[in-house]
């Protein structure tokens, strides 16, 4: 018999990998499989393994990523745009793979980052279960408390497999969702220039 262990969660303490890999076991037997045939032996292991690949961002903190600014702009007073970043996440309502592009822009009032730091807080947005509405927010938000910028943009574009692969079944359609703060939101001509630059 496979372990019947189950997560109490009535408390925050997070179980061990040996109750992770018994709750997958439970999986396979739900979908009628038997945890014991010789291929599935070590795919309990496995998948906990690509589990703590795919949601690292749980031990990752965006903030901490911008935290290093340089302050010497030299006059630069215009849009800070990195596009097309790839990614891939998982959907807070499935867990299945939301596979995407970031567009990251902001206008920086005293101080820049690094820009390969915007990439990185995709990342790590990406290494947690999101719903694609407040991985935009969220972003924008560790922008906003973070560096405090004149005005912040956020573009994205992204398959849902919960879509395409399930339910509705509709293949090629893709979510986009933006959210402008600041000059991006009330500067219409700054942020239809934010619309053209991901564009070309
Ligand atoms: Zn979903």
């Amino acid at each position: 018999m496979v372990s019947s262990k189950v997560v109490d969660m009535s408390n925050d303490t997070k179980p061990t990998r040996e109750t992770a890999e018994d709750a997958v076991r439970t999986l396979l037997r739900y979908i009628g499989e038997d945890p014991k045939r010789e291929g599935l032996i070590d795919t309990p292991a496995r998948v906990i393994r690509a589990y703590d690949e795919f949601f690292k961002g749980y031990n990752q903190d965006p903030a901490k990523e911008l935290g290093k600014t340089f302050e010497d702009i030299e006059g630069f007073d215009d849009i800070v745009l990195v596009k097309d970043i790839e990614f891939t996440s998982h959907c807070e309502h499935h867990m299945v793979p939301i596979n995407g592009f970031a567009h990251v822009a902001y206008w920086p009032d005293q101080a820049v980052v690094g820009i390969s730091k915007l990439a990185r807080i995709v990342d790590i947005f990406s290494g947690r279960l999101v719903s694609q509405e407040n991985m935009t927010n969220g972003i924008a938000n560790c922008i906003q408390d973070t560096l405090k910028p004149k005005g912040i943009a956020v573009y994205i574009d992204a398959d849902h497999q919960c879509m395409s692969i399930r339910g509705v079944k509709k293949r090629a359609s893709s979510t986009v969702t933006t959210t402008f703060r600041g000059l991006l939101k009330e500067d219409h001509s700054a942020q239809m220039r934010f619309l053209e630059m991901i564009k070309s």
